[in-house]
């Protein structure tokens, strides 16, 4: 077995306790990983902190951080399909996305390294005479950035990124389900040259977290996960009233009218729902289609979704490999088992796959005659599509928004102005028109309600990761008049 070590103030090392790690595509352990206790936490934000005030961090021209990150994205982008390889082989999330996605995460890095010193303060036209003000844009601290298992290192980019851009330092704790990239990454970013403790890498489970984001020392928490662990983190973060980011779930409508590219449309969605084996934030996972189109477009779907290839995640002809855990597989079998006792219509998939690991096979429920099924609310975090059909525009936007989640959305329509006025109507932090899926470090990520707060990608992110620190400087020579001197 493979063992992998935590990476604490520029040092690697064992921690305290093991665990292992299984092989999705397996079910059976092949990696050993470190066990962060509490003791390891402290001293990851003490090695943080530590360099947050050093005069070799601090004391650094964000110009000289940005050179830095540079490097990092070099590194990165060398060493991709080594990290994509152990993606692969940890989350079984197959190779054709893990090196294609880790690749783009040098990108994230790029792109923070040109933002660097481009983070300006202001200078305010103030209304009293002979005073100067201005903003002074300065890192907010300890940074803790907790990252699930799925796309780990496109996840972390976004919050490594813009934080270091910003002169603040970071705790990542990767997720205790599929650590290996994280970790591994951890020896990459050692090879750039940033001072010891500007980020530490250990992992964990929930005890890990709690230590982390209830830290006294951490300033702000970055987190992708879910809801109910964001409850968790925003109760803990309370102790040292700490800021948070997050970036949770979502139930994002996939919208096809009747005028759409139909082809373009089937395949947005075949790759919306079934990429990274369904288990993607943003999975378009509610078709939302008008009727007159609904049979001929759902037959479409149901071909193409058992024409998919099923297979080891290595291989770079699979296109859906297992899901990263037996749990997640539990809870798919679970939700489809409730939908369908509340009416909804099994199209297709529907059951795990036999034999070793934890595949689950594209599945399509039809609950056009099931509104309440629970598949329309809940997050499967797995290749299955949840149906609804629509008559009017008005009926469609109902639909779409009828969520607790507000992350992203998709409109099929060749109709300009309607995609106009879906685009104002939709409650997400991201609509697509005419496409899906499409990220880049530039444009912000992120949604609303369950789907969290804040924004990850471009210029904001980084601003995010500093605060405003106002200046007053007077002018004048003349002595300030003793205030007690009535005039
Ligand atoms: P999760 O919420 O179970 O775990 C996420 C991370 O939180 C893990 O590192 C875990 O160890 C940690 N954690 C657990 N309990 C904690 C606690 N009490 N305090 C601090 N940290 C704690 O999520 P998951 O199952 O790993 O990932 C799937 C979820 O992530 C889905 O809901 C998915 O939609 C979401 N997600 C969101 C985005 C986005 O950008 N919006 C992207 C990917 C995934």
């Amino acid at each position: 077995m493979q063992t992998f070590q935590q990476y604490i103030g520029g040092a690697f090392e064992d921690a305290g306790a093991a665990f292992d790690s299984l092989d999705p595509a397996t079910g059976t352990p092949w990696a050993q990983m470190p066990a962060a206790s509490a003791a390891d936490v402290d001293r990851a934000v003490c090695a943080a902190e530590a360099a947050f005030f050093s005069s070799e961090w601090a004391g650094m021209s964000a110009t000289q951080r940005g050179k830095l990150l540079l490097r990092l994205a070099d590194l990165v982008a060398e060493n991709a399909p080594r990290l994509a390889e152990l993606e692969t082989r940890d989350t079984g999330k197959i190779i054709r996305e893990t090196s294609a996605q880790i690749a783009y995460v040098a990108e994230y890095y790029r792109y923070y390294a040109g933002l660097a010193d481009k983070i300006e303060g202001a200078h305010l036209p103030i209304d009293k005479p002979d005073m100067e003000v201005w903003l002074r844009r300065e890192p907010v601290g300890v940074v803790a950035a907790i990252v699930p298992w799925n796309s780990q290192l496109f996840l972390s980019a976004v919050k490594i990124g813009p934080a270091l851009a910003a002169g603040c330092t970071v705790v990542v704790k990767a997720s205790e389900e599929a650590p290996a990239p994280m970790l591994e990454f951890a020896r990459i970013f050692d090879q750039a040259g940033f001072p010891p403790g500007v980020l530490n890498v250990i992992t964990g489970g929930p005890e890990a977290g709690a230590a982390l984001t209830s830290h006294a020392s951490v300033a702000h928490v970055a987190f992708t996960g879910g809801p109910e662990t964001a409850r968790h983190i925003v109760r803990n973060s309370a102790e040292n009233l700490a800021s948070t980011s997050l970036e949770l779930g979502g139930k994002s409508p996939f919208i096809v009218f009747d005028d759409a590219d139909l082809e373009s449309a089937v395949n947005a969605q075949v790759s919306g729902i079934f990429a990274a084996t369904g288990q993607s934030c943003v999975a378009g996972s509610r078709l939302v289609i008008q009727k007159g189109i609904k049979d001929a477009f759902l037959a479409r779907l149901k071909e193409k979704a058992e024409a998919v290839v099923i297979g080891a995640p290595q291989d770079m002809a699979t296109e859906v490999g297992p899901l990263c855990t037996l749990k997640q597989r539990d809870h798919a079998l679970r939700l489809i088992q409730t939908s369908l006792q509340a009416g909804a219509k099994l199209v297709t998939g529907g059951a795990a796959v036999e034999g070793e690991g934890f595949y689950f096979p594209p599945t399509i429920l039809d609950c056009s005659e099931a509104p309440e099924a629970p598949c329309l609310s809940s997050e499967f975090f797995g290749p299955v599509l949840s149906v609804v059909s629509f008559e009017t525009e008005a009926e469609a936007l109902e639909i779409a928004n009828n969520t607790a989640f507000g992350l992203a959305s998709g409109v099929f329509t060749q109709n300009l102005t309607r995609a106009h006025r879906m685009i104002r109507g939709i409650r997400a932090g991201i609509v697509w028109v005419n496409t899906y899926r499409a990220v880049s470090p530039i444009a912000p990520f992120g949604g609303h309600g369950l789907s969290g707060h804040g924004r990850e990608g471009g210029l904001q992110a980084a601003l995010d990761y500093t605060r405003v620190k106002a200046v007053w400087l007077r002018t004048s020579d003349d002595p300030i008049p003793d205030p007690f001197v009535m005039r």
